[in-house]
């Protein structure tokens, strides 16, 4: 299945940065980015925590200065969703099963059908960020996974494969996997 999505390069972000904080927002607004779409564990807040941080409050407070339309796409459960999104002032989709498109497709309801030229989606995973972001067809960035340790089994099973997605980004496109800087991927 891997081999065969490579073709597709559905496993090619279109950046990589550390943290969500190292994004240049005005820089993606210049490029004609207008919807942004963030996964929510391990990308804005580890996934056993609760409470945004200070920072995170400061960085919701940016993009919706610059003019952003922002969502908080996740696969976690209502609860947990709903009450981060309501905090920072977002709207929301819980039970998105990224990669699949379902979710995706809900928060685009919401957004009014734009041009997935105009979407960009922020995420820490390859198997669900990446893949679902890219079959979208958005501009996807790829960061570095919060916190690792006591991830759930299927976080695991993410995992693992996305250590092959980056080996055989490695080997297929060491251009690509370089300038990217993905050998620095946690
Ligand atoms: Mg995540």
């Amino acid at each position: 299945m891997i081999e065969l999505l490579f073709k597709k390069k559905y496993f090619y972000p279109d950046d990589y940065k550390k943290t969500v904080y190292d994004v240049d927002f005005r820089k993606l607004w210049a490029e004609n980015i207008r919807i942004i779409m963030l996964d929510l564990d391990n990308t804005l807040i580890p996934y056993d925590e609760t409470e945004p941080s200070e920072n995170i409050f400061g960085f919701f407070d940016l993009l919706k200065e610059i003019g952003f339309d922002v969502y908080i796409i996740s696969n976690n459960q209502k609860g947990r969703v709903k009450a981060f999104a309501k905090q920072v002032g977002v709207r929301y989709v819980y039970s998105a099963r990224k990669p699949y498109k379902l979710g995706f497709k809900r928060a685009i309801k919401y957004a009014n059908y734009p041009d997935p030229k105009t979407v960009c989606l922020i995420g820490d995973q390859f198997m669900t960020d990446v893949l679902g972001g890219k079959r979208m067809e958005f501009d996807v960035i790829v960061v570095d996974t919060l916190k690792r340790k006591g991830e759930k089994w299927f976080t695991k099973i993410s995992k693992y494969l996305e250590r092959r997605i980056l080996s055989r980004l490695k080997k297929t496109d060491p251009d690509f996997y370089y300038r990217m800087k993905l050998d620095e991927k946690r």
